[in-house]
């Protein structure tokens, strides 16, 4: 099973700046995740369970569109 972007783990804001944001599991920031399972550190809590749950880093995807992660709400 795989997708083309994996954008909805939770995020939270870097401290004062207010336009980057990063996994609130894996601190990784989303422009390094980029929609990417493997951005993620192998730990983290997203990646994990969407990798139990049989979905797959996606090294074959199209890079991902800039301000693809942050642009929610
Ligand atoms: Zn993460």
């Amino acid at each position: 099973m795989k997708r083309l972007f994996y954008i909805d783990y939770p995020q939270e804001h870097f401290e004062g700046q207010a336009h980057r944001y990063r996994c609130a599991y894996c601190k990784q920031e989303t422009t390094h995740i980029n929609g990417k399972l493997e951005g993620h550190l192998p730990g983290c809590e997203y990646r994990v369970a969407l990798e139990n749950a049989g979905f797959e880093c996606n090294q074959l995807a199209e890079p991902a569109h800039e301000d693809m992660a942050d642009e929610v709400d």
